[in-house]
């Protein structure tokens, strides 16, 4: 077992639940994709507070434990964090939740729309989308999961189930639960002042554009 690579998917379950986009019991999973490598290293925990080293397991990406222990309720998971990496070169972290705002839409089965700008800065200028359920990681589910995600989106909702985020490096991915879960929280509260309005499709890509702009010309100086 690679002690840097564990170590580093702790800091990942840490960064999770420092960022707040995690339901109370801290229920959840995260992988880190060995670069060049057939396989990853995952959260073999229930829970992700306080998540214990020795339940880091290394999994090929074909599903089977190399090396440490995957009880058999995170086994059952394995296949929705491999999927990705097979389907995805550039990814490099998958991780899951049930972050609490973000699970009342996939309950309720409903996208997330683009209402908050940050979702068309991070890869979702058309929102969260929802794969349909199907058991906790079975055939039926991962197929949902590929047929609702097009490529270079980063996240999607889980029909009755939860949050899924898959991005190049596991910085980006928690920023994206972060950004998914504050995009939920948003929705719901407007329910109660007629409902999300949805940025205009135009303004998605401008939002999109003056970030990068920002982002080429580096530390703004006055
Ligand atoms: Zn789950």
């Amino acid at each position: 077992m690679d002690t840097d690579l564990v170590d580093q998917v702790i800091d990942v379950a840490r960064r999770i639940v420092a960022s707040g986009a995690i339901s109370a019991n801290g229920h959840g999973n995260v992988s880190l994709r060995v670069p060049g490598g057939d396989e990853m290293y995952f959260t073999g925990g229930a829970s992700l507070r306080d998540h214990p080293a020795d339940l880091v397991a290394r999994v090929g990406l074909d599903g089977t434990l190399r090396e440490g222990q995957l009880p058999p309720i995170q086994g059952a998971v394995v296949a929705m964090h491999t999927a990705l990496y097979a389907d995805r070169a550039d990814v490099g972290c998958v991780m899951h939740t049930h972050s609490p705002y973000a699970t009342a839409y996939a309950v309720a089965n409903r996208p997330i729309g683009c209402w908050i700008e940050a979702l068309a800065m991070f890869g979702l200028p058309d929102g969260v989308p929802v794969a349909g359920y199907g058991p906790r990681g079975s055939d039926r589910a991962v197929a949902n999961i590929r047929a609702a995600v097009r490529p270079g989106v980063p996240a999607v909702l889980l029909a009755n189930h939860g949050v899924l985020v898959f991005h190049r490096t596991p910085e980006l991915a928690v920023l994206v639960g972060g950004v998914v879960e504050e995009a939920a929280q948003a929705g719901i509260n407007a329910g109660g002042l007629g409902g999300p309005v949805e940025i205009p499709a135009d303004m998605r890509a401008a939002a999109l554009q003056r970030a990068m702009i920002f982002e080429q010309k580096g530390t703004v100086s006055t």
